[in-house]
């Protein structure tokens, strides 16, 4: 697992080493990147778009801005990663249903094994309860990676038939980031703390065995003082839903699968999707967040130690 992650950072360091390495000054040898912050992931397209979320049936409208290929800051209330395999996915999903010629019903039906984050599916290295750095974290269960729980889940999800619409089956995160700041303005520099969450995030979604599954990660993020101040940035009602056990994150999801197949509603399997999280209001639980939060969309809700363990 250690050797995994170092292999992993060792890899990204390479990159970046040999993308600076261009420059044309031989006297002075840079220390060669040992740390993962200067991953691309840091680098904006600048690239925005007015959307809309509806949240208990209320329209709320934010600039959504493109961070990376893979990630999209949706407005100060928070952001969405997708793994490559899913954007894959859907792209080829998305073909099918254009080129099919009846477009009233779905073709494809989304398995949802969603999950908490924090001392759910990762917890620190270093044993402090916020992670020190990107890659202060580690799988909390050996059956996350060992016994490849979740690619058994995936495998046994595709092998459903439900008449003639496609199984999907894929992997979504939904964590609460309430100490990382995301700023409005593009133009400023990013918090560090976003910075961190940013590089942790794409860390975990290379990672085995999120690496072969399909993946969406959704954070909810808080406002800083200085927009909050000047009146910018999302709602505080937006960011409130975000949060859990707000459905924020799980409305932005179903719109966002809607979205890839071009179809709108109706595309969850309920039944078979469900919610693993530690925050479930027993004695020793901060709170009952996940709990809450799986009541309040509509899935079957575990803690970690009834599915994993
Ligand atoms: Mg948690």
């Amino acid at each position: 697992m250690t050797n995994d992650i170092t292999k992993l950072l060792k890899g990204k360091a390479t990159t970046t080493k040999s993308k600076t390495s261009k420059v044309t000054k031989p006297s002075r040898k840079k220390k060669p990147a040992t740390t993962i912050k200067e991953t691309p992931i840091t680098t904006t397209l600048n690239k925005s778009t007015k959307k809309t979320v509806i949240i208990n049936d209320k329209a709320f409208e934010f600039e959504e801005k493109m961070q990376s290929s893979t990630c999209k800051i949706l407005g100060t209330h928070g952001l969405r990663f997708q793994s490559k395999l899913y954007s894959e996915m859907v792209k080829t999903h998305k073909e099918k249903f254009l080129n099919s010629d009846d477009t009233s019903e779905p073709l494809v039906k989304f398995q949802i094994a969603s999950f908490d984050l924090d001392d759910t599916l990762i917890q620190t290295k270093s044993g402090f309860k916020f992670g020190k750095s990107a890659d202060d974290w580690k799988f909390k269960y050996p059956e996350i990676q060992e016994k490849g729980k979740l690619t058994e889940w995936i495998t046994q999800a595709k092998d459903c038939k439900d008449e003639e619409k496609t199984i999907i089956p894929i992997m979504v995160i939904f964590t609460n980031q309430g100490g990382v700041t995301n700023n409005h303005d593009s133009n400023e520099p990013k918090s560090k703390s976003l910075l961190k969450l940013l590089t942790k995030l794409q860390l975990i979604l290379d990672s085995s065995p999120l690496a072969e599954v399909p993946t969406l990660i959704y954070a909810s993020t808080k406002k800083s003082k200085k927009d909050s101040q000047n009146g910018v940035g999302s709602v505080d009602e937006l960011h409130s839903s975000f949060r859990k056990p707000g459905i924020g994150m799980f409305e932005q999801l179903k719109r966002d699968l809607s979205d890839g197949v071009g179809i709108d509603g109706g595309l969850i399997d309920m039944e078979k999707s469900f919610y693993v999280g530690d925050a479930a209001g027993r004695k020793s639980d901060f709170s009952d967040s996940d709990k809450k939060f799986a009541e309040n969309v509509g899935l079957k809700f575990y803690t970690p130690e009834e599915f994993f363990v």
